[in-house]
């Protein structure tokens, strides 16, 4: 008989026993705010999109946050569980996810403070930096009730056909609140001592057990670093986890900062598996008293291999991944079939999942669209093969391709570029954006699977797809950059983007950057860091990551914050833009802060409320020995164009914006042509990988 061929991941793969269970690997699919859990008519869609992960091979998935009582509400009428009639609808998921073999736990999630609602509770009468409402301080027998609601609702997610619960204790929600001194000011038995701030936790997964019985899975996720100036020692962590390990709990997930914290935690800057040594501290800890609870690392863990390595090393006995499994939900077959390279990976945007969570929106993915929208995009075999051209790679050109082609269509996919993948080459050369090439690698991988026609180096003109008589052809030929007609733009010190990022133009030492969106944050980040002179990235480099962001030891500093030491900035940056007010306004809600920290931290020069007057040289102002001099940008400021000034700099880089390239269309459609625009092509505003993917997909799926 041949030999099997071994795993590369048989840490992952292997099996966890927990007594009165086993799960079959060790991946857990993290808890994640999906919108699916806040309206009944949307339990339909949340059986499909677990039990796809379920059939996707993942050991153990942990749902979306429900509140145990109205208090403990995200926002109001939040996703609750709470009466047996809920408890009832909750069966279609869990049904659904036993009969693909896979195990759930619900997550009860308990907001405090951190409640967007007036109804909110806290261990004192304190209101958090993240949210308007202040919270109510509950009484001793207020207390008590939240006990009792904790209680019920695990007992109704097992009557439910849960096969445990999540017990959420960190991130600065309701638990976390009592067992830090700065938010817990009580003077009664649930406030003061640590003996008695950590008895909230505690008595919940105590009663919890009591009320469970013995064979139904309780994970408690712990805060091990909360990121906050007056977090908690790392001796009342531990002392925490003896005592929720001792009172019932059976597997101990990590949890990383707080929410009002001030250091990223999962952005894709955040380099992969950065805070699983925290982990480490605590199991080893745990394993030298002969604790043998199993324990759970999180964040950025995103491929197999990242997953693998922490394991091996020893840093946890099982790994939770989110975000991934909203990429990919096959994540954990692909790496057991040795599919590895199929897997389509979480970028750690926040765009689709994050953003839309706190927008209010149902969330998704920037990768797959059909994440949490798996019953209304189905890819179905279309039911007869047509001929398609794709102009242009781009995301919304390969998600329309490999769609079409995985229906079962003809489909020739032409790029003028050498390689496949559009604007995302550029973004991938930014420091901190180095996963935007694993969409690229996916992409690459699933043309070659599905069989598409790739024509690289290819510039197509209407005549030529006229003369190939296609069914139809999918435009999406992306952007053009934007000329912003300032007077003088044709000087040789004035560069654009792709000057800069794709064809790498050298740059001089004081930049003035034109435009201040995503490219104009993400060139002033590039330029100010030195990425063009060499600079290594800190997302590939923990120790420097964690100095630059002030992340300590939790053991030798509370709550693990330490003085930021960003390393001195590369050159001087002016970041300008035409609108008063904050730059990045329109950035991504849950990393804009973290952008304009970056560039703060590279002590890049914000001006708002600019007008660009002209560009000329700058009489008098030369530079050294074979320097082309100094160009000025003359500028004015507000609506009186006030304040002329000029700004002196060696480099002027145009980052305003961009508009549709569709030259293609007329032509082809007075050809009698069928034409579909997507991506960029079909509208260049507010444009990002997100719309492009997910258009091109749904075109896909629609035609
Ligand atoms: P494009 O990516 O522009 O692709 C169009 C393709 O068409 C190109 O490859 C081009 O060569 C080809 N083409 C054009 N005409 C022809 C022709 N006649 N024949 C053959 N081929 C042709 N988005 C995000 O969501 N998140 C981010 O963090 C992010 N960061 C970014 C950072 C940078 C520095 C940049 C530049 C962009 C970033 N974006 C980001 C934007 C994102 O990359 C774009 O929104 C996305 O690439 C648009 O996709 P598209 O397919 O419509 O067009
Ligand atoms: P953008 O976000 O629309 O920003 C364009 C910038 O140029 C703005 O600051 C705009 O603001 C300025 N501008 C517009 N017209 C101008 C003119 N005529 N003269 C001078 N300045 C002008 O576009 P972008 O930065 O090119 O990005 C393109 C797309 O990629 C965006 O939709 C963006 O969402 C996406 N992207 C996203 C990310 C991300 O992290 N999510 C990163 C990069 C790119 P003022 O008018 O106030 O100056
Ligand atoms: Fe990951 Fe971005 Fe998808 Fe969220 S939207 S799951 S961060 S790739």
């Amino acid at each position: 008989m041949p030999a099997m061929n071994p795993t590369p991941f048989p840490n992952l793969l292997n099996p966890l026993d927990l007594g009165f269970t086993t799960l079959k690997n060790r991946v857990l699919m993290g808890s994640m705010h999906t919108g699916l859990e806040d309206g009944r008519k949307h339990f339909a869609r949340m059986a499909e999109f677990y039990a796809e992960r379920a059939r996707g091979g993942v050991g153990l998935i942990v749902t979306g946050g429900f509140a145990p009582n109205i208090a403990g509400w995200a926002k109001p009428f939040a996703g609750t569980l709470a009466t047996a009639g809920a408890a009832r609808r909750h069966r279609q998921v869990t049904d659904a996810v036993h009969t693909e073999g896979g195990r759930i736990a619900l997550q009860i999630l308990h907001t405090g403070r951190y409640g967007y609602h007036p109804f909110c509770v806290a261990p004192s009468r304190i209101r958090s930096p993240i949210s308007p409402f202040t919270p109510r301080e509950l009484s001793a027998r207020g207390v008590e009730r939240q006990i009792q609601a904790f209680v019920r609702c695990a007992s109704l997610a097992r009557d439910a056909g849960y096969d445990g619960v999540e017990v959420m204790g960190s991130e600065g929600y309701l638990i976390n609140q009592f067992l830090v001194g700065h938010t817990n000011q009580r003077s009664d038995e649930w406030g003061g001592s640590y003996a008695n701030r950590m008895r909230l936790p505690v008595e919940v997964v105590r009663r919890i057990r009591e009320a469970v019985g013995p064979d139904f899975i309780i994970v408690y996720r712990i805060s091990l670093i909360d990121l906050i100036p007056d977090g908690s020692s790392w001796p009342e962590v531990l002392e925490l986890a003896r005592a929720v390990s001792a009172a019932g709990a059976t597997l101990l997930n990590t949890g990383i900062g707080w929410h009002e914290a001030r250091i990223p935690t999962i952005a894709t800057s955040v380099p992969r598996a950065a805070f699983t040594w925290v982990t480490r501290k605590l199991r080893d800890a745990l394993r030298a008293e002969g604790n043998h609870t199993p324990v759970v690392a999180s964040n950025r863990l995103n491929m197999p291999e990242v997953a693998e390595e922490v394991l091996a090393r020893g840093d946890a006995d099982m790994v939770s991944l989110a975000r991934p499994f909203l990429a990919d939900a096959e994540f954990v077959n692909k790496a057991a079939q040795g599919r590895r390279d199929e897997i389509n990976t979480c970028i750690a945007c926040n765009q689709a999942c994050l953003d839309h969570a706190f927008a209010n929106r149902i969330a998704s993915c920037l990768v797959n669209p059909r994440a949490c929208h798996e019953t209304e995009l189905r890819i179905v075999r279309a039911p007869a093969r047509k001929r398609y051209a794709v102009v242009g790679a781009g995301p919304a050109g390969l998600a329309a391709a490999t769609t079409l082609a995985e229906r079962g269509h003809e489909v020739h996919l032409f790029d003028a570029a050498e390689r496949i993948g559009g604007q995302f080459n550029m973004a991938a050369r930014i420091p901190g954006k180095e996963e935007f090439d694993e969409t690229l690698r996916y992409f690459a991988r699933r043309l070659e699977l599905t069989g598409v026609q790739q024509h690289l180096s290819a510039r197509v003109d209407a005549a030529a797809l006229v003369a190939q008589r296609f069914d139809a052809v999918v435009l999406a030929t992306g952007v053009t950059p934007r000329d912003a007609r300032i007077p003088g733009q044709d000087h040789p010190q004035v560069l654009s983007y792709i000057d800069v990022l794709l064809h790498r133009k050298p740059v001089g030492r004081r930049v003035a950057v034109v435009g201040a969106g995503g490219i104009g944050f993400d060139v002033a980040e590039y330029l100010a860091g030195g990425a063009d002179l060499g600079a290594p990235s800190h997302t590939t480099n923990l120790a420097a990551w964690l100095r630059e962001w002030g992340v300590g030891d939790p053991e030798t500093q509370r709550g693990g914050v330490v003085r930021a030491q960003p390393e001195p900035p590369a050159r001087e940056v002016l970041l300008l833009q035409r609108r008063a007010g904050k730059h990045g306004a329109a950035l991504g809600k849950t990393t804009g802060w973290i952008h304009r920290t970056a560039l703060k931290m590279k002590q890049v020069e914000m001006l708002s409320g600019v007008n660009y007057e002209r560009i000329g040289d700058v009489p008098g102002v030369t530079g050294g020995a074979g320097h082309p001099g100094r160009v000025g940008l003359f500028v004015s400021f507000g609506e009186g164009r006030k304040d002329g000034t000029v700004l002196e700099v060696d480099t002027i880089v145009m980052c305003a914006g961009q508009e549709p390239l569709r030259e293609l269309q007329a032509p082809l459609e007075a050809a009698g042509v069928r034409v579909h625009l997507i991506g960029g092509a079909l509208e260049a505003g507010e444009l990002d990988a997100k719309r492009a993917i997910d258009q091109g997909t749904r075109l896909a799926v629609a035609i």
